[in-house]
């Protein structure tokens, strides 16, 4: 056998085998879901061999007439589902969404107010000294917003003496950049929105993590609190393929597009397109009820956890109001460890660092926390009762310190009623079925 086919049968097994962990495995990344067999039955489409270039009906490219109905039409979707007047779907993921709203709003050296990583920021918001996007592809200086520990959520009135303190200095921020990777708990967007306006700096919001959420009505609604643009990922609490989008006012139609394409993108990933546009039909018919069940399960899950010993953060405010939560487990090892412990017993979750990680000399490969979601298991058809079977997991796991092997096994079992996709049209494909075309 030539070298050329070994690696490609070896490349089909690997494939093979990373959907048999899914399917035995409990999924709790918080930035992860499954999409519907419709959605990824877009991914494999033509559409994703084609180029479009430009805003639908105005094409650099032929070939494209359905390709623009399909655009118009996931327009059209987004619209309704978030009540915004202006939509563009073309960025390929929240980062690029992130860059379109940094260009239309910016120049290089502007300052902008984001959320440190440790808080919840995302790499995105970073500044140039860590690699950031914001610092070094656009330039920007990042000033953090004040956190407040013991709410989890940015200090207003702090903010505020913040932004006077730069207006003073001559230093007036020009964007401010709510929303995160770490989210339990809406943002003072209406609190902060006027103050930032103020001084002539636009607001937007990074809906990465909670635009399913928002589209569900189970979170806050940032354009109606007084956001300028909404930016997001389109595969984190929304559940369709990985790719980004921007939601905004029609005022700011022209720079935004024009930020896009042709700024950021050539092509534009139609296939991501379609399977988007299938994710929006399935969230106005099911979303409420999604959105919803996922926020009564992470509360029930950081409540369980609460109760068998865990350090879940912010237990006087209910734990959380979104889908994730926050646990704090550095007394029984560093997240990086408990990450891989938890991944043998078939617990998919990730380490994150805590507020304070760093000021303790932690890092992220060794952060006292862990960041647990629930979009995925929702999906799969969970409710509250099988959170308090995951928090009996984790729990064996990081302090029974039970073999992970033996737990694994039981989760495997525990798996098998939860193989089919809810809170969409059809679901005879099973979530992580290996979908063979050749
Ligand atoms: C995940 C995330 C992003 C990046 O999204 P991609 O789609 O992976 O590019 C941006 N911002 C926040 C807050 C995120 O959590």
């Amino acid at each position: 056998m030539s070298e050329a086919r070994k690696s490609y049968d070896n490349i089909t097994r690997l494939l093979m085998e990373h959907h048999r962990l899914f399917r035995r495995a409990i999924p709790l990344i918080a930035s992860e879901n499954v999409p519907s067999p419709a959605v990824r039955e877009a991914l494999t489409t033509d559409f994703g061999n084609r180029y479009a270039e430009g805003w639908p009906g105005e094409r650099i490219y032929a070939g494209c007439s359905f390709i623009d109905q399909v655009e118009l039409i996931c327009i059209d979707l987004a619209k309704r589902l978030f009540d915004a007047e202006f939509v563009d779907v073309r960025p390929i993921s929240g980062v690029t969404a992130n860059l379109a709203v940094y260009t239309a709003f910016t120049n290089y050296n502007d300052i902008m107010f984001a959320l440190s990583i440790p808080c919840g920021g995302h790499i995105s918001m970073g500044r140039q000294a860590f690699g950031g996007t914001a610092g070094s592809v656009k330039g920007l200086q990042v000033e953090y917003f004040p956190y407040d520990y013991d709410e989890l959520n940015i200090d207003v009135d702090e903010t505020k003496k913040k932004i006077d303190e730069l207006v003073k200095g001559n230093k007036a921020p020009k964007l401010a950049m709510f929303g995160g990777s770490v989210l339990p708990f809406p943002h003072p967007v209406k609190e902060l929105a006027e103050a930032f306006q103020n001084c002539g700096a636009k607001v937007a919001y990074d809906a990465a993590h909670v635009s399913g959420l928002i589209a569900g009505k189970a979170f806050q609604d940032p354009l109606r609190e007084g956001a300028d643009a909404v930016t997001m990922s389109t595969h984190k609490t929304l559940p369709g393929p990985q790719h980004g989008m921007v939601v905004s006012w029609n005022k700011y139609s022209e720079q935004i597009k024009r930020a896009i394409f042709p700024g950021l993108v050539s092509n534009h990933h139609l296939h991501a397109v379609a399977g988007v546009a299938i994710a929006l039909a399935e969230m106005l018919e099911f979303g409420n009820e999604y959105a919803q069940q996922i926020v009564r399960n992470s509360k029930t899950l950081g409540q369980a956890l609460h109760e068998k010993g865990f350090t879940v953060l912010g237990e006087k405010k209910g734990f959380t109001q979104s889908h994730l939560i926050w646990v704090d487990i550095s007394k029984y090892g560093d997240g990086g460890t408990l990450e891989a412990e938890l991944e043998k017993a078939n617990l998919i979750v990730n380490r994150n660092l805590l507020p304070w990680d760093i000021k303790m000399g932690r890092h992220y490969t060794n952060p006292g926390g862990i960041r647990l979601g629930t979009s995925e298991v929702t999906r799969l058809g969970m409710g509250e009762r099988e959170m308090t079977d995951i928090a009996e997991y984790i729990k064996r796991v990081i302090i029974d310190k039970e073999s992970s092997e033996k737990i694994g096994l039981d989760v495997a079992e525990f798996r098998k009623e939860f193989q089919k996709v809810h809170y969409c049209f059809e679901n005879a494909t099973e979530a992580y079925e290996y979908v063979k075309i050749r």
